[in-house]
């Protein structure tokens, strides 16, 4: 299979090449030239996130040089469950899929993990380290960093919003050392990703460095995630005969966009809500609104303060007319009022302690209308409520438990630097001028 670019698409690529660039020369992003169609049958007996993605993403890999290597890559990049968990205590037939067992503790390191296992898996030349440059809005630095750290042939930089992520988010951010650097931007997260695509559009940096951007722009984070949708609806459909629906909460759309990919590919997926905090492009987009990317504004939910997201560019390859792609999704925006309530209530409620991200998911689940409630619903459960516990415990009166693998990251030292969000601020730290 080839992968094109959403600008020019005449612009391919090998799978191979696509993951190592991250972006399309044009600055597009790369997407698949078509998608495998596949039915429920197609995954009997496949019983592991390993066995049901190496089959899911076969098609993909076909042509390459690492086409062979999937089923490793797979059974590396998967090797923690992504349970789906009834709630007991709700009234209706609903569940959530648990993304936050993996290392850090958040859904990004289904795919940090295993776009790490594919380059690894690449050829690397001695003493020209491939150097992944990513911005974070509070989870997708601290999985990338755990994916690559003391990965030889990597150096991975990291560039947060300062002030802008959670304590612990930070810390997760920050500890690692040897071939991770860390930078606090002054500025949004917008500001960050800004630079990135500026550092990559840099003439100069791409001659001297091989970059590459470990974003939900690139293909090989994106692709793996379709593999807990698949079988999160292949596990309803073989138990209950009816194919879930889903609410994902969402930010840059990387996460959505794989439970869209999957439905197209054939997995038995009904509804695909999307849960925004306040930033409201999409939603209002979705609802008729011109597209109007702008500044994020900061939320409870700061993994999805994104203003601009960059997935759009796909979704809209995907369905050039929006009318289509409102057929295809809903979103609604949640305000940290909702949040917080949503928090206290169904802690009191169900038993349940949320993240903030996936508090927007419950809540608009709590605002479906009666009939629609009768659905097989399946909330995405995007991050760990530890954390966030500066903002979930005072909420809900007591401690959340840490994971031992986030307690282990919480006691490492921390170091970063801040710098100006200009490119040639960034370049100074890093002493690339
Ligand atoms: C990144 C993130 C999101 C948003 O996911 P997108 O793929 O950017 O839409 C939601 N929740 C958490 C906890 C995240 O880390």
């Amino acid at each position: 299979m080839r992968f094109s670019s959403t600008r020019d698409g005449s612009l391919r690529a090998s799978l191979s090449e696509a993951l190592r660039r991250g972006l399309a020369p044009d600055g597009g992003l790369y997407v698949p030239e078509r998608f495998p169609e596949y039915v429920p049958a197609d995954f009997d007996g496949r019983a592991t996130l390993a066995d049901v993605g190496s089959r899911l993403l076969a098609p993909f890999f076909e042509g390459d040089r690492l086409e062979a290597d999937l089923p490793a890559v797979a059974t590396e990049a998967f090797d923690f469950p992504a349970p789906v968990r009834r709630l007991e205590r709700a009234a209706d037939r609903v569940s959530v899929l648990e993304l936050f067992h993996g290392p850090t503790a958040a859904f990004k390191d289904f795919g940090a993990r295993f776009l790490a296992a594919c380059l690894a898996r690449e050829p690397h030349e001695p003493g020209r380290p491939l150097s992944i440059l990513v911005a974070t809005s509070g989870d997708t630095g601290g999985a990338v960093a755990a994916a690559f750290h003391r990965r030889p042939w990597a150096r991975v930089i990291v560039l947060f919003p300062e002030g802008l992520v959670s304590p612990r988010q930070q810390q997760q951010l920050t500890c690692w050392g040897d071939n991770v650097r860390a930078l606090a931007v002054r500025g949004t997260f917008d500001e960050c990703q800004r630079l990135v695509k500026e550092a990559f559009a840099d003439p100069g940096l791409m001659t001297r460095f091989e970059l590459s951007s470990a974003n939900s722009i690139n293909i090989g984070r994106l692709l793996p995630q379709t593999a807990y949708y698949a079988m999160a609806s292949l596990q309803a459909w073989w138990e209950e005969g009816e194919g879930p629906s889903f609410i994902v909460p969402s930010g840059n759309l990387g996460n959505v966009l794989a439970c869209i990919w999957a439905r197209r590919m054939g997995l038995p997926i009904g509804e695909i809500r999307l849960a925004h905090n306040a930033n409201p492009t999409v939603p209002e987009f979705l609802a008729g609104g011109d597209w109007r990317p702008r500044p994020s504004v900061p939320t409870l939910a700061s993994a999805m303060d994104v203003g601009n997201p960059s997935n759009m560019e796909r979704l809209r390859a995907l369905h050039p007319d929006w009318r289509e792609l409102a057929a295809e999704v809903r979103a609604q925006s949640v305000s940290d009022e909702e949040i917080r309530l949503r928090i206290r209530e169904d802690y009191l409620e169900l038993g349940e302690t949320w993240c903030p991200h996936t508090a927007t998911a419950a809540e608009v689940y709590r605002r479906l209308p009666r009939e629609e409630r009768a659905r097989r619903w399946i909330l995405v459960a995007t991050a760990h409520p530890a954390k966030f516990n500066e903002i979930v415990e005072p909420l809900i009166g007591s401690a959340v438990p840490v994971p031992p693998a986030l307690a282990e990251l919480l006691e490492l030292p921390s170091a970063y630097e801040d710098i100006a969000p200009d490119l040639g601020a960034m370049k100074a730290a890093l002493g690339l001028e």
